[in-house]
């Protein structure tokens, strides 16, 4: 245990809380023992069901995954907001909706129907966390960055600035020396989306979906332009775009 002057400085106490998400953000965070032992040395975990059975209620930070689809969520999520000192947004579902907001698309019931069969099953349409409760911070990503999480945590603890990157995927992906996905006839959405991911997606030959958000310095006039000489319609981008609800609609609809 950490010791100045012979004193155990106090821990900033922490609780991660999942709702409707697959849990592939909070599984990033258990992952990588390497380097979970020094991140949890800063932090008093009073509540984080992946690596401990402790069910504390008394907590600084909240890391939550995953959006608000039901009523008994919307309850617990007010519940987390009225402790939490600080509120944050992990991971895409959580930021945006994310993946899940695809069920917004379709009338509700056919698609409740259509998985689950004529039974009951309570669901709603999917929001993002800051829909229902005011959100301090959003750390996005589908799944977030491990690295990424300790870091900005390690920033709130030291009172530091949290900083993310402005510029877009592309930049990430050009000093990887990839092939661009669209010389290979693939959309992609790296030019108008936040860096930090490290361009995994196109590296793989797959468009970026833009799970990360919109990034401040894209260009959207270049990016209009490169659809328009690629051939790919205002409907093909959106079909991308809708994927993770994490772009706005209108940066594209002005074409
Ligand atoms: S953002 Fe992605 S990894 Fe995280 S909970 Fe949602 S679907 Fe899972
Ligand atoms: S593949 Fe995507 S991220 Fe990479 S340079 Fe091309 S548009 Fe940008
Ligand atoms: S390349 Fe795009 S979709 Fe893939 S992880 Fe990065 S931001 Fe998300």
């Amino acid at each position: 245990m950490l010791k100045y002057l012979g004193i155990e400085p106090e821990k900033i106490k922490i609780g991660v809380f999942d709702f409707t998400g697959c849990g592939g953000c909070e599984l990033q965070l258990a992952n990588k023992e390497g380097t979970l032992v020094d991140f949890l040395a800063l932090l008093d975990v009073v509540n984080f069901r992946e690596i401990s059975s402790d069910r504390g209620d008394d907590y600084d930070i909240a890391l939550i995954e995953g959006s608000i689809t039901r009523e008994d969520e919307v309850e617990r999520l007010k519940e987390i907001r009225k402790r939490a000192k600080i509120l944050v947004a992990l991971g895409s579902c959580a930021c945006f909706g994310g993946v899940n907001t695809l069920k917004n698309k379709f009338p509700l019931r056919e698609v409740v129907e259509e998985v689950y069969g004529k039974d009951r099953v309570e669901t709603g349409q999917v929001r993002a966390l800051g829909d229902v409760v005011k959100v301090d911070l959003q750390i996005p990503g589908c799944p977030v960055s491990k690295e990424e999480v300790e870091k900005i945590v390690v920033n709130i603890v030291n009172g530091a600035e949290i900083k993310f990157p402005k510029y877009p995927v592309c930049v990430e992906c050009r000093q990887k020396l990839n092939t661009c996905v669209f010389d290979l006839g693939q959309i992609c959405l790296g030019p108008i989306t936040r860096a930090g991911c490290g361009a995994p997606c196109p590296t793989g030959k797959v468009g970026c979906l833009g799970c990360r958000g919109p990034a401040e310095e894209a260009n959207y006039e270049s990016f209009r332009q490169i659809l328009k000489d690629h051939g790919f319609s205002t409907a093909e981008v959106m079909e991308k775009i809708n994927f993770f609800n994490a772009l706005p609609e209108m940066m594209i609809d002005e074409s």
